[in-house]
């Protein structure tokens, strides 16, 4: 029976959030959804599919699937999605992610809709949502034939563990020469401590109305004290006061938090794209009519500098 099948991206011994969110989307939309799992000892991680709306994952584990990357794994998702018969295949936004879907498309002769935000059945119809247009507008995209290949955004949906278990299907892996070619030589990690926005349920995010890059030091404190992570602008970013990773907005991350907390930015509607989904927005800005204020809960006029050492207090005041 055709289905969806969800990639389910690991790192460090987990699944990435952002596929558990579009493991849980998949499953929302109803029908048969499974998860597939590449890479070297990851046959555990499945319980935790199953418990995210899956009902059934295939396991390529493999020694040589262990570096994360694209080419091996489309030699282990193309046979699945042709002798399994899926009618659709789901990415959440990643470096890899991308690259194998586009591998995955180009093998199997299949269409892609990449950064799309959202999904949905129209009849029996599949629609796909895709900001277009510096992000201004949504428009429904489709595709012409199966399967239908689809890379969401970061941050799209909320992983929801709705307590299920899947059945565990190990699959044989079968390289082709060509896709042993590339060896990955170094893999490093940003030195962070606390959550990356991608996972935080609070971020502090700073503009340009902090002044100068030192005002990031004030926004971390406060962070830290409601344990969350930073975030920036793009402005701030490309003036260079605070790293790129960092960035929420339309080149930059999509993220949604529980609460978000903006200082000194403006509200740009490059900026809104990448925070509107954020549970509580909170907006500390000293101009009463920065467009922020247009679409935040709770709006602050006042200057930054006086306002979020005093809040970092309280906040540490009342965590004791
Ligand atoms: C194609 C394209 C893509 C883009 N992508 C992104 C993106 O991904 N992310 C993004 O953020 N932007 C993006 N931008 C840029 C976006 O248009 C804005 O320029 C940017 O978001 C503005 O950043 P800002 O709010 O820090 O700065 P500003 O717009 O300059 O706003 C600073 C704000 O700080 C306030 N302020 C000043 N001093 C204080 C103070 N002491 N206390 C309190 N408030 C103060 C001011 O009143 C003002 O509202 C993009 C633009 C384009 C054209």
């Amino acid at each position: 029976m055709p289905g969806t099948l969800v990639f389910l991206e690991h790192h460090d011994g987990e699944i990435v959030k952002n596929a558990l969110g579009v493991l849980s989307k998949a499953a929302d939309l109803g029908g048969d959804v499974s998860g597939v799992l590449a890479g070297s000892g990851v046959r555990d991680l499945a319980a935790q599919a199953g418990e995210h709306g899956a009902s059934r994952v295939y396991v390529a584990d493999d020694a040589k699937l262990e570096a994360p990357l694209p080419q091996p794994r489309v030699d282990v998702l193309a046979p699945l999605v042709e002798s399994k018969g899926f009618d659709t295949v789901l990415f959440g936004q990643s470096v890899l992610a991308a690259d194998l879907a586009a591998g995955l498309a180009a093998r199997l002769d299949a269409g892609l809709n990449w950064d799309l935000t959202d999904i949905a059945l129209e009849g029996a119809r599949l629609v796909g949502k895709r900001p277009a247009l510096a992000d201004s507008v949504l428009v429904d995209v489709g595709w012409k034939s199966t399967p239908r290949l689809g890379l969401f955004r970061t941050g799209s949906f909320e992983p929801v563990a709705a307590g299920g278990s899947a059945e565990v299907e190990d699959i044989a892996v079968e390289l082709r020469e060509h896709s042993l070619g590339a060896v990955m030589l170094e893999q490093a990690h940003e030195e962070r401590s606390g959550p990356s926005i991608e996972d935080a349920d609070v971020i502090v995010a700073g503009g340009r109305g902090l002044g100068k890059p030192e005002g990031f030091g004030m926004l971390e404190d406060l962070a830290k004290a409601l344990g969350g992570a930073v975030g920036a602008t793009r402005a701030v970013v490309d003036a260079g006061w605070y790293p790129y990773p960092s960035q929420v907005g339309q080149t930059g991350k999509t993220v949604s938090p529980k609460l978000y907390v903006a200082c000194g930015i403006s509200g740009a509607i490059q900026h809104k794209v990448g925070m509107q989904a954020s549970g509580t927005i909170v907006a500390i800005n000293k101009d009463a009519n920065a467009p922020i204020f247009e679409f935040c809960d709770l709006g602050v006029v006042g200057d930054v500098n006086e306002i979020v050492p005093k809040l970092t207090e309280l906040v540490r005041a009342r965590k004791g």
